[in-house]
């Protein structure tokens, strides 16, 4: 049982750490980007809306997002805990999720907030090429795949996502710093904040975030 929050800036590896933790620890990687891009091709009515705030960088709007997680953790696979990738994303978002948790009478066992300076992000984001069928992230440099335009996970294609390119990713880190930057502070206050280098290489970033996994669990019980 885990109930997680990934916080951190576009590009940092969220979805990353995300995917191994869920393979660790047995949990769902609930990721509202990858939700939203998945509506986005299968052309719903949610998609038409979340692809025009996603094109420009800009957060889609709280209510849909909200409702959209409110709707995902009820689901069954979450009963035993969940890694969340990307949500919440602002304070509205944050607070409405507190409420959400208190109403199925459950709370969050850590944040993780994983941090790394601008131009490693600007460097990672604008490398990143993601499967079009199953989301992996990938990079040409940092953890290139070993047919470029293949997911070795899934056989999907490789793409370059839109908000990838250089215009967008700045409007995204500003974004980042006017908007969730704040949740920092939210959930240091709660007492549920773990920092984690993220300029480390992928497995040492993984293997920060169990034992501090570990630490908070163990605060827990004792
Ligand atoms: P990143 O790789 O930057 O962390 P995501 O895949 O999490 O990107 O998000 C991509 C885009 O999807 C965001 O720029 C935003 O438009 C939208 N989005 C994702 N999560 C949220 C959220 N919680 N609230 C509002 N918009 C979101
Ligand atoms: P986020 O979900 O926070 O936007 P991703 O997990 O998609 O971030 O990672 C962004 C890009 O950086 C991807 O291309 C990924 O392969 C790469 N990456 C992730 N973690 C690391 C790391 N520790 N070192 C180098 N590259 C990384
Ligand atoms: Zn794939």
């Amino acid at each position: 049982m885990m109930r997680l929050v990934l916080l951190g800036p576009p590009g940092v590896g969220k979805g990353t750490q995300a995917e191994r933790i869920a393979q660790g620890y047995g949990i769902p990687h609930v990721s509202t980007g990858d939700m939203f891009r998945e509506a986005v091709k299968r052309g719903t009515e949610l998609g038409r809306t979340a692809q025009e705030y996603m094109r420009s960088g800009r957060l889609v709007p709280d209510e849909v997002t909200i409702g959209l997680v409110r709707e995902r953790l009820s689901a069954d696979d979450c009963r035993n805990g969940f890694v969340l990738d990307g949500f919440p994303r602002n304070l509205v978002q944050a607070r409405a999720f507190d409420e959400v948790l208190a109403q199925i009478g459950s709370r969050l066992d850590a944040v993780i907030s994983i941090d790394a300076s601008v131009e490693t992000l600007v460097a990672r984001l604008t490398g990143r090429r993601t499967c079009r069928r199953c989301g992996t992230p990938y990079h040409v440099i940092f953890n290139p795949p070993p047919d470029p335009n293949t997911c070795p996970a899934c056989g999907g294609e490789l793409y370059q996502r839109d908000d990838d390119k250089e215009e967008t990713v700045r409007k995204r880190l500003e974004v980042y710093e006017a908007e969730t930057s704040p949740l920092v502070d939210y959930y240091r206050a709660q007492g549920l904040l773990q920092v984690i280098n993220g300029e480390q290489d992928i497995d040492k970033v993984y293997e920060d975030i169990r034992r501090a996994l570990e630490e908070a669990t163990a605060h827990d019980r004792a």
